[in-house]
């Protein structure tokens, strides 16, 4: 059925020489979760292969592909980027997981807590995230809790629990028959659980986004700092449009440019926000924003 004498539409597949070699080996992150790389489709150069089929060939000669792959990201022009994608097995919290899982672009199959016995590992936060609840983020965790011999006591308690937890579950499984689908719910959100995760370049922008800021859980942080690693030794010019134009970037709302344009003309910047209605929260944000 394939035409070999088409010798100059024949194509060699792509590989990534440097993903190819850590492929399936852990990052390892918190205490027993790890990113592993499964496999991966696509690079940077697939984006702007995708990118000159819907655009035509005149572009590939007027911008190099690193300004096409700029402009594609600059000006939202998502699809070429969905032409990349990347699948991962995790190993994560069920804590963890339950965030990561709110992305509805991503393809999953997570291990069965119905039909397997739910392995032993438990996450026990170190000693540097015993942290009182934080006083400007309702969401978040702040200082360290002192003294030293506190933090022990609270990741004693926590270790202690997580065990009793075990000991209860196995006792349901094993000494009193109980199916595994309800001997379950006797299990901490610290316990770890793995899936495949399958996703592409565009929906794994956002997730880093989302998750390598400082407002995301430290923990799930971790887990997004392995994938952007990985992002980017795939499609490196993407990744740093992405750091450029996403993860380090600011958009500005019709108020705000309108402040701005006055104090570039000399006004000062909180009083002239004032003016504008900024204030409260919406105020904190923009001053930290400009500064
Ligand atoms: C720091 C942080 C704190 C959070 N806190 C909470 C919380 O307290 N409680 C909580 O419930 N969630 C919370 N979330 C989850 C958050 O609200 C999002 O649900 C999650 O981050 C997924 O984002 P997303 O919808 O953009 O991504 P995806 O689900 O991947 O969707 C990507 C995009 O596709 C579109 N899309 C996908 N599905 C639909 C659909 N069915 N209908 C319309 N459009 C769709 C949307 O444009 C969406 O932005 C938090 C997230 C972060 C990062």
């Amino acid at each position: 059925l394939f035409d070999t004498s088409a010798a100059e539409m024949r194509l060699t597949r792509p590989r990534n020489i440097e993903l190819d070699d850590v492929l399936g080996l852990p990052i390892r992150v918190l205490d027993h979760g790890f990113v592993r790389l499964i496999d991966y489709l696509g690079d940077d150069n697939a984006i702007v292969q995708a990118a000159r089929v819907s655009y035509g060939a005149g572009t590939k000669k007027a911008q190099e592909d690193y300004d096409l792959i700029r402009y594609l990201l600059r000006h939202g022009h998502t699809s070429p980027f969905e032409q990349v994608e990347v699948k991962f097995h995790l190993k994560m919290p069920l804590f963890v997981a339950r965030q990561l899982v709110r992305t509805r672009t991503a393809m999953l199959n997570e291990e069965s807590a119905r039909y397997s016995l739910v392995g032993e590992d438990q996450y026990l936060p170190g000693e540097d995230r015993i942290r009182r609840q934080s006083k400007d983020n309702k969401q978040g965790s702040g200082d360290l809790i002192e003294p030293a011999a506190a933090r022990d006591m609270i990741r004693n308690s926590i270790e202690q629990a997580q065990h009793q937890a075990r000991a209860v579950y196995l006792d349901l499984v094993e000494e009193d028959d109980l199916a595994r689908e309800l001997a379950r719910i006797t299990l901490p959100l610290s316990t770890y659980t793995q899936f495949y995760w399958k996703i592409n370049l565009h929906n794994l922008f956002r997730v880093l986004s989302q998750r390598l800021h400082p407002h995301a859980q430290w923990e799930i942080r971790q887990y997004a700092e392995a994938m952007a690693h990985v992002a980017h030794i795939l499609a490196p010019r993407a990744y740093g449009a992405f750091v450029d134009y996403q993860r380090d970037a600011a958009t500005l709302s019709r108020t705000e440019r309108a402040v701005l344009h006055e104090v570039l003309a000399g006004a000062d910047l909180e009083r002239t926000a004032r003016g504008f209605g900024l204030r409260g929260r919406e105020l904190r944000e923009f001053l930290a924003k400009v500064a």
